[in-house]
Parts: C-alpha cells; sequence; structure tokens
C-alpha cells in the first residue's frame, strides 16, 4: 500500500491548515512518508506563492517537525517549484517542477486558473488558435526537468483542469495529442516520474486525476513512471483516493514510486 505524500500545501502559501496540522492529519492516516512542497515565490503573481520573506520561518518550522515527528513520520522539505521561480534560496529535500503559467509577451498566463486565460491568450497572442497555445505550453512542460531540477512532474496536462466543466477544445485532436506526446517523449528519458494528481478531484474540478487517462497509458506504455500526488490544501484531503489510484495503477502494470528513498535512488 502507498503510505507517502509529497505534494502538500499549507497556510505558508495557499493551503488552509497549518505544517503540524497536516502531520497529525498524516499519522492519523498511517503514512510513514510525507513531503511539504509550498508554492515557489513568483513576483509576477504573489496571490498564492509563499511569500518570499517567509521562506526561513518554512524552512525552520518544517526543520523542527521533522524532528518532533521523527519515531511517528518521515517529513519531507520542498517546494512545487514553478517553472519561472529562481532556485529555491534554502536547501530542499526534493522538488515538484510545475509549469502555473505561460508567459506571453510581458504576460504570465495562468494554466491552471480556469478557461478564460487559456481562450484570452490564444486570442490575444497566438490569432485565435487555441492549439498553437497548448504548442507553447507543452514546450515549456517539456523542459521542464531542465530548468527546475525537479524530482517529480507537477500535474503535467494542468490546462485541461477544467474541461469538465466546459470542454474548451477537443483532446482527441491530433495538433494535441502531438504536443504532449512531444513533452512526453522529451521527459521520459529523465527518469523523473509524472504525478498521478488526485488534488484536482478533492477540490471539485474533475471526477479523474491529471493527468488524463490516454497520457498515463502513453506514459506507462514508453516506461515512464508514476507517484501518487494529493496536492493538498487541508489536512482533510492528505493520501485523496490513494487506493482507487494505486489500484487502478497496479492493475495497469504501472511503475509506481512508493518511497522518497525510491524517488531519489531514480534511474535515469
Ligand atoms: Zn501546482
Ligand atoms: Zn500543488
Amino acid at each position: 500500500m502507498i503510505t507517502c505524500d509529497f505534494h502538500m500545501h499549507t497556510t505558508y502559501c495557499d493551503g488552509h491548515s497549518s505544517a503540524e496540522e497536516m502531520v497529525l492529519s498524516a499519522v492519523a492516516l498511517g503514512l510513514t512518508e510525507i513531503g511539504f512542497s509550498a508554492h515557489s515565490y513568483t513576483p509576477f503573481d504573489e496571490s498564492y506563492c509563499i511569500n518570499q520573506n517567509r521562506i526561513t520561518a518554512y524552512y525552520e518550522e518544517i526543520a523542527a517537525l521533522k524532528e518532533k515527528y521523527k519515531d511517528q513520520i518521515r517529513i519531507f522539505f520542498g517546494f512545487e517549484q514553478d517553472y519561472y521561480s529562481d532556485p529555491p534560496p534554502v536547501p530542499v529535500d526534493y522538488l515538484i517542477g510545475s509549469v502555473h503559467y505561460v508567459k506571453c509577451g510581458s504576460d504570465y498566463v495562468p494554466t491552471d486558473g480556469g478557461n478564460e486565460p487559456l481562450r484570452n491568450a490564444a486570442r490575444d497572442y497566438f490569432g485565435g488558435d487555441i492549439f498553437a497555445f497548448c504548442e507553447e505550453y507543452y514546450r515549456i512542460e517539456a523542459d521542464v526537468v531542465r530548468r527546475t531540477g525537479c524530482d517529480i512532474i507537477g500535474h503535467f496536462d494542468t490546462i485541461t483542469k477544467y474541461f469538465e466543466r466546459e470542454m474548451l477544445f477537443d483532446l482527441t485532436d491530433e495538433r494535441y495529442r502531438r504536443a504532449w506526446k512531444k513533452a512526453i517523449d522529451a521527459l521520459l528519458p529523465t527518469g523523473v516520474p509524472f504525478e498521478i494528481n488526485t488534488g484536482t478531484i478533492s477540490r471539485g474540478y474533475r471526477s479523474n486525476p491529471l493527468p488524463n487517462y490516454e497520457l498515463l497509458d502513453y506514459i506507462a506504455a514508453n516506461g515512464g513512471s508514476f507517484i501518487l500526488s494529493s496536492d493538498s490544501h487541508h489536512a482533510d484531503t492528505i493520501a485523496f483516493r490513494f487506493d482507487r489510484y494505486e489500484r487502478y495503477a497496479r492493475d495497469s502494470g504501472f511503475v509506481l514510486f512508493d518511497s522518497f528513498c525510491a524517488l531519489k535512488n531514480r534511474k535515469p
């Protein structure tokens, strides 16, 4: 059984629970390893990320919690490192690499803030061609491991987060498929696992995890690996539906990382 979860936000960024509340909840759930992944500082959008002058406090509190709960759970310190952030200013145990924006001109277009910004970016910067926008998004996504040095690829196809509410474009369009396949093909040789992110389910955006099943199957069929992530913003969603998606992954023959040690000793 999977007993680790390395994608968790707290009140240091846009989460709703304290770091210690997250630890206590994880212990109560029987988890053996957790990781804190505050949103890295993005100077062009301070609405959800960690405040620059709280980074030291974040580092010190997690260090203290590691020690305080060391007999109950192993705790790791990291960031969800945005593509456009500077490298972390404090030592980290690990990073999740995520593309939360596509830089268009001087604009940072949010990739997980609803369909509207995507539609507008296609209109304003790509002559109304939504697939040209998608190609740009996946061109950046393809570079996320090199740019961030991450250990986990966060919510790979997050631009589809709101598609159960409104289908912005046809997911089976060959241009769209070519774009994500090209990015996956570029990332596979790194050996860095892709998330199966259940946070979009627990927060009510979707009924299925990210990435979409077609992408999961393509990653698996081409030798890629996975890690379950709850992307929790609250103590009560840690390891959300991990039982279900672990079963799904194992039944599908996916390679699934099940510990921090395995994650760090992965082979490219
Ligand atoms: Zn994210
Ligand atoms: Zn996150």
